[in-house]
């Protein structure tokens, strides 16, 4: 039985994340062109936590006991027993360099009338059989004009790709017909490393300990046409966001198929949805910090991924009103460095 549990469960390899430094500025053009020499690497520190291991054995053993196998709910798997705190944790610091005279180009994609990302894909209870393909269709065709725009006709493989909401007012609670969504692509620097080569892949390896202990239940509203093509989890890192990776293992928006494409966006605002509900926030709406599909050289594992960045005090707000103890504890153990100390994980030297 615990096979079948491991088997349903996915996957997910982390990154540092290559975040760029945003214009808040919107133009209405679907294409334009600016350029920047303004980007971060920002450094992380993942606090070790407190987390015993009688504590995990404990809540080890009474998950045994209550043996809910509900396929939907992932989070309610037997971690393995062999877990452990105590092997010496391995640190991989990336090597990074930053050409100082490497100008990106850059490119927005904007949709042809502005819209928040939630309405764009119809809605968390969005059903394909009420949609005559209208909105199924002007959702991967927006994607597919990014990625056919910058792969065939501008020549770029390797690029950040960011999606962001923006408010025509100062007001988050807002709730502007001109609000909307766009996506940014910025080219990468031609010298930034590649992804490193490792053992496994997170978000395929379904025996690594951090396949596991970040797998996350789909929401409610998630249909099986959605939970066919992709996982999600948190982030192995203990970051605050939410992650999406295809079943597949596809490296590229390109490689999707429309199913995939369209599944990847409509979940991630289903796991906003949810949390925002279940934490009853006190904010109209969903909202997060951005989304990022990097490419390339810009990504920092192969697998493609969809990372949701949530607003720290935002996460907080779900994870402390809106999580039971079991996802609380997950988290914990990622926020101990279980994705350092993973060895199906480790790098290939
Ligand atoms: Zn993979």
């Amino acid at each position: 039985m615990e096979d079948n549990i491991i088997q349903s469960l996915n996957s997910i390899r982390t990154i540092n994340s290559v975040v760029s430094n945003m214009s808040s500025s919107a133009s209405t053009s679907t294409l334009s062109t600016t350029s920047t020499t303004s980007r971060t690497f920002p450094v992380s520190n993942y606090p070790k936590s407190k987390y015993s291991q009688q504590k995990y054995n404990n809540n080890y053993a009474h998950r045994k006991e209550n043996g809910n196998n509900n396929h939907k709910d992932r989070s309610q798997t037997n971690y393995s027993p062999n877990y452990s705190l105590s092997q010496q944790p391995h640190y991989h610091h990336k090597k990074r360099y930053r050409d100082p005279s490497f100008v990106p180009r850059e490119f927005q994609f904007f949709p042809k009338v502005p819209c928040k990302l939630i309405d764009f894909v119809g809605g968390v209870n969005y059903t394909q059989s009420q949609d005559n393909g209208v909105i199924f269709n002007r959702v991967v065709e927006y994607f597919r004009n990014i990625t056919t725009t910058i792969e065939q006709e501008e020549k770029l493989l390797d690029f950040s790709f960011f999606l962001r909401e923006i408010s025509t007012h100062n007001n988050s609670t807002s709730d502007s017909k001109e609000d909307g969504f766009y996506v940014k692509v910025t080219q990468s620097d031609p010298k930034r490393f590649p992804p490193d080569k490792r053992h496994n892949c997170l978000s395929c390896d379904k025996e690594s300990e951090t396949y596991i202990f970040s797998s996350l239940a789909y929401p409610s509203s998630t249909r099986e046409e959605v939970s066919i093509c992709h996982n999600s989890w948190f982030d192995a890192k203990a970051r605050s966001m939410f992650i999406i990776t295809p079943k597949r293992h596809v490296e590229r928006l390109s490689d999707c198929n429309d199913q995939e494409i369209f599944s990847m966006f409509l979940l991630a605002v289903q796991i906003i949805e949810q949390e925002t509900r279940l934490s009853n926030a006190p904010w109209n709406g969903i909202r997060f910090a951005g989304m990022t599909l990097n490419h390339g050289n810009a990504r920092n594992i192969e697998h493609l991924h969809l990372k949701i960045k949530i607003n720290n005090r935002d996460f907080d707000h779900f994870k402390n009103f809106g999580w039971d103890d079991e996802k609380k504890e997950r988290f914990k153990i990622l926020q101990s460095g279980i994705y350092k100390r993973d060895e199906r994980l480790h790098r290939i030297p």
